[in-house]
This record gives C-alpha cells, sequence and structure tokens, in this order.
C-alpha cells in the first residue's frame, strides 16, 4: 500500500474532471465560471498564492481576474464586495488572507453573498458545516484533506482523530468534517497541556500549526496516518525551502501513510477552490 499520500496527483486528477465539466458547461451556457481576487497589500506569500490561482483557473477554463489595493479601508472594500455580490459575470469571491491590519476581516468576509463564498470563510457557510455538514462551500484546505484521506483508503469513522491548530481556516473546520464522518476529534492549540498525550492517541494526526518540524517521531502513534497543513519558508543549508510542520524524515519510519511538503495539502487546496467556483456557476444558473 502506498505510503505517501500524494496530493499533487489526486489535484490534477480533479483538475482534469473540472476542465472537462466546465468545457461541457461551455457548451451548454456559452458562458464560463468567474472567480474574482480580491488582495489588499503586498504579503509576498499571498502573491504567490493569489498567481498560482489564476494560473490554475486558466488551466482548466475558469475565467479569473485579480483586484489588487495597496490602500483600501472596510467601508470601501465592502462597497466592492457589494458589487461583486450583485455582478451576474462573478461566479465566486475570495479575499485573500491576511487583510491588512487596518481593515475589518470578519466584516468584509461577512459582506460577500454566502453563494459566492467560495473559501467557504462565510459564517453562514461554517455554520452550516458545523450543524448538519450542508454548506454551500466546503472550506478548500479541510475539504482537500478529506478527499486526499478518501482517495487513499483512510477509514476515519470510529477512529481518534487529533488536530494542532484550531484556526477558523482549517482547524476548526476539519475538525467538523472529520465530526461529521464519525471520528472521535481532539482539537489542541497552544495552550493545550501535554500536547503528545493527545497526539499519541490518534489514528488519524493532523498538524496545521505553522511552525517548522513541530511535529516529531516521539508525538505520533506507530502506524498513524500524518497530514501536514503546514506551509513555512525557511532557510536551511543556504537555500530557501518549504517545509511543513511535521519532521517528515523523523517520523517515515513510524507512520502508515504521510503527506510530503510541497505536494500534499497544497496543491488539493486549489483545486477544492476550482471545484467551489465551478459549483458556485452551476448553483447560479441552476444546473443540476
Ligand atoms: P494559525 O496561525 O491561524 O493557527 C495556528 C494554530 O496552531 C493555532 O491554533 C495555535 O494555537 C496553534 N499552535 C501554535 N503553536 C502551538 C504549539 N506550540 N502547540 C500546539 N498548538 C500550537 O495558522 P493556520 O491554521 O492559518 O495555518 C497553519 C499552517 O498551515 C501554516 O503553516 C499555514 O501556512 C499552513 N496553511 C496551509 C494551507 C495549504 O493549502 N496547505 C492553507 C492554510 C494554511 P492558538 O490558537 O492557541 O494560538
Amino acid at each position: 500500500m502506498e505510503k505517501i499520500i500524494d496530493g499533487k496527483k489526486l489535484s490534477l486528477k480533479l483538475k482534469e474532471h473540472i476542465k472537462n465539466r466546465s468545457e461541457d458547461l461551455y457548451k451548454l451556457t456559452g458562458k464560463r465560471p468567474k472567480l474574482t481576487v480580491i488582495m489588499v497589500g503586498n504579503n509576498q506569500a499571498s502573491k504567490v498564492y493569489v498567481s498560482n490561482k489564476e494560473k490554475s483557473c486558466n488551466e482548466v477554463g475558469i475565467h479569473s481576474n485579480v483586484l489588487h489595493y495597496d490602500n483600501i479601508d472596510t467601508d470601501k472594500l465592502i462597497e466592492i464586495i457589494k458589487e461583486l455580490n450583485e455582478d451576474k459575470d462573478v461566479n465566486g469571491i475570495l479575499v485573500q488572507l491576511p487583510l491588512s491590519s487596518n481593515i475589518d476581516e470578519k466584516k468584509v468576509i461577512e459582506a460577500i453573498d454566502p453563494i459566492k463564498d467560495v473559501d467557504g470563510f462565510h459564517p453562514y457557510n461554517t455554520g452550516k458545516l458545523w450543524i448538519n455538514g450542508d454548506p454551500y462551500f466546503y472550506p478548500c484546505t479541510p475539504y482537500g484533506i478529506y478527499k486526499l484521506l478518501i482517495e487513499n483508503n483512510v477509514e476515519i469513522s470510529g477512529k481518534n482523530a487529533v488536530i494542532i491548530g484550531r484556526s477558523n481556516i482549517v482547524g476548526k473546520p476539519i475538525a467538523s468534517i472529520l465530526l461529521k464522518n464519525d471520528a472521535t476529534v481532539t482539537i489542541c492549540h497552544s495552550k493545550t497541556s501535554d500536547l503528545s498525550s493527545y497526539t499519541l492517541k490518534a489514528d488519524i494526526l493532523i498538524a496545521a500549526v505553522g511552525k517548522p518540524y513541530f511535529v516529531k517521531k516521539d508525538m505520533v502513534k506507530e502506524g498513524a496516518v500524518v497530514i501536514d497543513v503546514g506551509i513555512n519558508r525557511i532557510i536551511e543549508d543556504g537555500k530557501n525551502k518549504i517545509v511543513g510542520d511535521v519532521d517528515y524524515n523523523d517520523v517515515f519510519d513510524k507512520v502508515s501513510k504521510i503527506t510530503p511538503v510541497p505536494g500534499g495539502v497544497g496543491p488539493m487546496t486549489i483545486a477544492v477552490l476550482l471545484e467551489n467556483t465551478l459549483k458556485a456557476f452551476m448553483i447560479q444558473n441552476n444546473i443540476k
């Protein structure tokens, strides 16, 4: 059985499917799905993410555009989002986070029409996710993780799933998805005392901490499935590198399956975003 969970491979398969579907929809409607990304400020990592999203949209026949603002306030940004909500040509609206500190992120996210909220961060969608598992859109990274688990035949029901990290974009929503799929879920965070006592019980361990090589062998149960969400930019041996939150080489022999960084969760996040944009188009055009 394959030990490395290959997110790149699965994301390519999903993208191929989305491309075909998008072509079929074009033949049917004469229109293509459109994603508008809003970016504020000059965060270098955000710039890379936004350009990857644009590139991926192009690859699968989804139109995309980026609205980039250096200086903007909350009210103006909300005004722009309201215009996009009304624009019938725009199916998905994504506000690239983090926003600059002068902007009220919560208000901005809440301004997006839930039916165009392809990131799945609007309280309507997060609330629906927790209450009955039925949002318009699942958040991209957590749903990408779920797809990786399913595709790699990882049993979720009845398993102990431990998540390190409680952010709104990763930790909490993946907890909700795994709970819905009958795992027993524990969420750990920076105030958790004796973290290892939890992680050592994990059949499925999800690391979303934002600290390079944080998870070591002595924190992992023998045979665990380890999902590494971390994207940490570090300099190692004089080279710029992207590494995960898990010390991959250290834990490798002990685990049954593991996602690499890069090539694990990252590519799945974008694939789910494309899928969500296609879904937005279909909902808004009453296509089943
Ligand atoms: P956040 O910084 O929002 O959250 C980090 C979480 O880790 C917090 O809940 C924090 O606890 C917890 N934490 C920090 N230190 C410890 C510790 N010593 N022990 C236990 N818990 C700790 O990060 P995100 O959730 O946004 O992202 C996590 C990682 O995933 C980052 O590396 C990010 O780059 C990456 N990422 C990757 C994506 C992908 O597509 N692959 C998408 C999104 C994120 P507390 O709440 O108490 O502060």
